[in-house]
């Protein structure tokens, strides 16, 4: 059966965790340990089609770059989550995204840019966020890992823009 691997990526405290484990156990995890890289399999049925999600939810990114650019080079897919409270957090993620383009040696790699934490979004940010997806030529979603909002539809959209690649 088809196999994605998908990779989450972002600054620390944006809601990787939160987000992975909403969508794997449908819960909210409000106090993950946020040293803890871990990784889950979760099978769905997507657009007809029988998919195994294996999800890398990432940590530590600073700390382990070498292992950053080990399993950017396996991920097929990729979710970069920042925080809507945060905008230093959208910034890291133009870093992030150039780094999967430099390590994969190409532009065309399914990447979703995703604005986490809509349930407590600061005004203001808006304008950067649409520059920001702009600029990356990536979609953009907003989730809350709290409320479950679009948590679903974004490894949805991921695992078709994987088969469309
Ligand atoms: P990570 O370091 O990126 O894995 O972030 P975590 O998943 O550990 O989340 C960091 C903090 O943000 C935790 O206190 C979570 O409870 C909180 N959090 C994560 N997602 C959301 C969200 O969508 N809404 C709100 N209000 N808090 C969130
Ligand atoms: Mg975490």
């Amino acid at each position: 059966k088809p196999t994605y691997k998908i990779i989450v990526l972002g600054s620390g405290g944006v809601g990787k965790s939160a987000i992975t484990i909403q969508f794997v156990k449908s819960f909210f995890f409000s106090d993950y340990d946020p040293t803890i890289e871990d990784s889950y399999v979760k099978q769905c049925l997507i657009d007809n089609q029988i998919a195994q999600l294996e999800i890398l939810d990432s940590a530590g990114q600073e700390e382990f770059k070498p292992m950053r650019d080990q399993y950017v080079r396996v991920g097929e897919g990729f979710l970069l989550v920042f925080s809507l409270t945060d905008r230093r957090s959208l910034e890291e993620c133009y870093k992030l995204h150039r780094d999967i383009l430099r390590i994969k040696e190409t532009d065309n790699v399914p990447i979703l840019l995703i604005g986490n934490k809509l349930d407590i979004r600061q005004n203001g940010m808006d304008t950067y966020v649409h520059a920001a997806a702009t600029n990356m030529h990536i979609p953009y979603f907003e989730t809350s890992a709290r409320t479950r909002h679009n948590i679903d539809e974004i490894f949805i959209e991921l695992v078709r823009l994987i088969r469309k690649n």
